[in-house]
């Protein structure tokens, strides 16, 4: 058998469109990368990119902002989150989630998670009944949707307000609902590692007019709300403009230009990444060691990751597959580590948080591996991938 090795880049996405680098070179010809900088009659790059992903997304409304942890952060306060305060959410996120939570001096209060990487509705209820929380930021972390009806539910018997982080989202729908309009906002990234790419940047989207009107102050609209593409009607500015503090997280015309033709290939490159997905999928299926997060048909994801655990493998074999895997030029990301390497998903490496014993999650991670699917990878490149895989999981379980 020949030991194929694998050449491509897990960090390297695709060039900026042609379309999008002139949009952008317009932008810094003009010299106005303000977003309220303005030629007469000028609706200006952010105010047209809101009022487009408001309309892909179908909200009301839509706001750009300076990152997806912005748009956490703002939407937690506009929703009234606040100092002392528990915010419920995932024990399986990325750092910025509990960091969202604790920039506004609330304490992330963390649920268990399912050995489908969702949210584990009935430990949500048992958190419900006993942090005495108001709000929950629930992540879609790497993608998966939980049975977001059921959430909605739980969430209402509680009096709880949901706020969705959908960086892994853009595009997921569950039962013909876009994740991000199920509860009262959705947060989106346009960070280089997710489904558009503008460096740094985010998208807050609602359909609530006071709650943006809220998060548009907040943003650091001084007092140019009337120059937003999708916003609420400006009746709803009169008491917020006075109470809200300008937090300064405004999205500017050079990044907002740079996604506008990115948006227009959205629903195209969703199709890519899932048959990219698809094909390794259906290799690590066909190893009966390995297992894959199902998801049901209401669920219509995202493939832009993939995840598998290798359930009662141990560590020394998870490290193993790191290493065997790295060799023949496969990166994957175990979650297992006790040390935080290069990003923390963990929650026992997030000190600022109260220590909480969460035995499943850490049993569910201790076993779980992640691999990042960039559009520069071939459907070809994915078949070879998974291959390496699975020979290295059947070598190491001989
Ligand atoms: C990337 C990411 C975010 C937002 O990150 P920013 O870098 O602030 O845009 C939020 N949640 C998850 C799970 C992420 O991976």
């Amino acid at each position: 058998m020949t030991r194929r090795t694998f050449q491509g880049s897990f960090t390297q996405q695709e060039p900026i469109p042609e379309d999008a680098i002139e949009a952008a070179n317009a932008v810094l010809r003009s010299g106005r990368l303000h977003r309220y900088n303005l030629a007469d009659d000028e609706p200006g790059e952010t105010a047209m990119l809101e009022q487009e992903f408001a309309r892909w997304q179908g909200s009301s409304y839509c706001l750009a902002t300076a990152s997806g942890g912005q748009a956490m952060q703002i939407a937690l306060r506009a929703a009234g989150t606040g100092a002392g305060d528990r915010v419920l959410t995932n024990a399986f996120t990325l750092a910025p989630v509990p960091g969202a939570i604790a920039a506004v001096g609330a304490t992330p209060f963390l649920v268990e998670i399912d050995e489908n990487l969702c949210l584990d509705l009935k430990d949500l209820e048992r958190a419900a009944r006993d942090s005495g929380a108001g709000t929950l930021l629930v992540s879609h972390m790497r993608g998966h949707l939980c049975d977001m009806e059921r959430l909605m539910a739980i969430a209402a018997d509680h009096g709880i307000c949901v706020i969705e982080d959908c960086a892994h989202t853009m595009g997921a729908s569950w039962n013909g609902t876009r994740s991000g309009s199920f509860g009262l906002a959705g947060c989106f990234s346009t960070q280089t590692y997710k489904h558009m790419n503008s460096g740094e940047g985010g998208l807050l989207t609602s359909n609530d007019p006071d709650f943006m009107a809220r998060a548009t102050i907040l943003s650091g609209s001084y007092m140019l709300h009337d120059r937003h593409g999708a916003g609420p009607d400006q009746s709803h500015f009169q008491l917020p403009r006075y109470h809200m503090p300008n937090m300064s997280a405004r999205m500017d015309a050079l990044r907002a230009a740079i996604l506008r033709p990115q948006l227009k290939r959205l629903d195209n490159n969703i199709a890519r990444w899932n048959a990219r997905y698809e094909a390794v999928a259906s290799h690590l299926a066909e190893r009966p060691a390995l297992a894959l997060p199902h998801r049901p048909p209401a669920e219509a994801f995202v493939g832009s990751s993939i995840q598998f655990r290798w359930p009662g493998c141990g560590d020394e074999n998870c490290r193993a597959l790191l290493a065997a895997c790295g060799a023949r030029g496969v990166e994957l990301k175990w979650f297992g580590g006790t040390e935080p390497t290069g990003f923390t998903s963990s929650h026992h490496s997030w000190r600022y948080v109260e220590e909480q014993a969460l035995p499943c999650s850490d049993a569910i991670m201790a076993e779980l591996f992640d691999m990042r699917l960039p559009l520069t990878f071939s459907v070809e490149d994915c078949h070879l991938i998974a291959t390496i895989i699975t020979d290295c999981a059947k070598e190491l379980s001989a």
